[in-house]
């Protein structure tokens, strides 16, 4: 494909680009102009989104043409661990709980010097942005410095964030506390932070109240974390049954609990603010009774076949009303990239499809390619409860967009024409995005109109 004819991209609103849309839209359709203009005025909202043939002049002035790269709505990255980042990729063979140990707590502890979190917190955001995400809800470490310096990069970043400290009250990693007072002081220091932090930068920064997992909370700071983030309004995430040693270590601590969602449920945890990662080990009771509460998922395939924690049934959550979205949980999940997350959530479902007596009937067609890339942009924003602001390239909402070239997903250098008629169809422009996923294909992104460092 030939190279755009007006390459400088805009840093800041207003601006109007011209390129291919893509974009799920709420009512279950997709966008899909070939030509198309999105303008985006000074406050960073899309201001309209139509075909170049409908514009008149007066639209098509000053237009930065970027043709033939598209521009798709940012993406959402439901789970993720920002210290781990530097061990992305590394970590096949072990198991969750062994992971913990060898590589997660030891890096995890090394932000107990917060001037490290000072010097590799930008670098983390720009990683997330050049491939692509503009709204990261992620985990932190247990230590509030290193939380503030966190926030204090992603607020300098441009990256829409919500991000919490590591709440633990036993089989912590962080060797300088009192057992008698940890509960109490683990609870402060999230509510310090909330404060500083939930809402910060005209709502572009959020808290989230972050229980580690069943398995390093005792109920008292389950319950604990439960109520602070109800009485500040904040999001609470959580992993729930990602493996299943995980799961029957639960089991274990927790004698008076039925099953593992009764665990979270007894703390007053779930609810429409609580994301849960993973959510693959449930029983029907436990499915429903997380749709019931309205809690979301975090659906995290790369990670859950990295680790080999199992494949989660997506039919059977989506089919039950659960609102979920895809979350790379680097670096349980070996790349930040969501195309990567696309690409192993549908082998590991299609795998499920093929192994699983009964799933391809009782569900119908398996998801396609703009399926996954809904449930990465715009299901990811209703599971933040933010769909009104974000998610999907429409009038009214944020201008959190990227452009991608397709042109470096082909597989042979010299056909573009051909290639270009190929990728008329966005089925098939989408399913190159993920399956041919390029490192460098994100050529810019964009908050609120702000384009972030990171994408080359
Ligand atoms: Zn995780």
């Amino acid at each position: 494909m030939p190279e755009p004819s007006v390459v400088p991209l805009p840093d800041r609103p207003p601006f109007r680009l011209r390129a291919r849309l893509i974009s799920p839209l709420a009512d279950g359709s997709t966008l899909n102009i070939d030509d198309g203009l999105v303008a985006v005025d000074a406050e960073g909202r899309i201001a309209s989104v139509l075909g170049a043939g409908a514009a008149n002049d007066a639209d098509l002035a000053g237009t930065i043409d970027v043709r033939p790269w598209v521009v798709l709505p940012g993406l959402v990255d439901l789970h993720a661990h920002l210290p781990q980042v530097p061990n992305a990729g590394l970590g096949y063979g072990l198991t969750l709980l062994g992971w913990l140990d060898r590589l997660t707590f030891p890096t995890e502890r090394s932000w107990a010097d917060h001037a490290l979190a000072e010097r590799l917190a930008p670098a983390i955001f720009r990683a997330f942005a050049a491939a692509g995400t503009t709204t990261v809800l992620g985990y932190g470490v247990v230590y509030e410095p290193a939380m503030d310096a966190a926030f204090r990069a992603a607020e300098a970043h441009g990256i829409r964030a919500i991000l919490g400290k590591v709440m633990m009250d036993r089989i912590t990693y962080d060797a300088t506390i009192d057992p008698s007072t940890i509960v109490s002081r683990s609870v402060a220091e999230s509510r310090r932070l909330a404060e500083r932090w939930h809402g910060a930068a005209g709502g572009r920064l959020g808290y989230a109240v972050s229980p580690r997992f069943a398995i390093s909370c005792t109920a008292e700071l389950l319950e604990a974390s439960a109520a602070l983030a109800a009485e500040l309004g904040c999001w609470w995430q959580t992993h729930l049954a990602e493996d299943p040693a995980e799961c029957d270590e639960v089991a274990r601590l927790f004698p008076a609990s039925r099953d593992y969602v009764d665990v979270y449920e007894r703390a007053g945890g779930l609810g429409p603010r609580a994301v849960l990662a993973h959510a693959i080990h449930l029983s029907p009771s436990e499915e429903a009774r997380v749709a019931a509460a309205g809690a979301r998922i975090a659906h995290c395939p790369a990670a859950n076949v990295f680790l080999a924690a199992g494949v989660m049934p997506l039919a059977s959550r989506l089919a039950a009303g659960i609102t979920v979205g895809l979350g790379s949980d680097v670096s349980g999940g070996p790349e930040l990239s969501l195309f990567g997350v696309m690409r192993a959530g549908a082998y590991a479902q299609q795998a499920r499809r093929a192994l699983v007596d009964g799933e391809a009937d009782r569900y119908g067609d398996a998801l396609g390619p703009l399926d996954w890339l809904r449930l990465g942009t715009l299901d990811g924003a209703r599971a933040l409860g933010l769909a009104d602001a974000i998610g999907s390239i429409e009038a009214g909402k944020e201008a959190d967009l990227i452009v991608v070239d397709p042109g470096l997903t082909a597989a042979l250098e010299d056909d573009a024409a051909a290639d270009a008629a190929l990728l008329a169809d966005p089925e098939l422009l989408v399913s190159r995005l993920i399956f041919r996923a390029h490192p460098e294909m994100v050529r810019a992104a964009w908050v609120r109109g702000r384009r972030l460092e990171g994408p080359s």
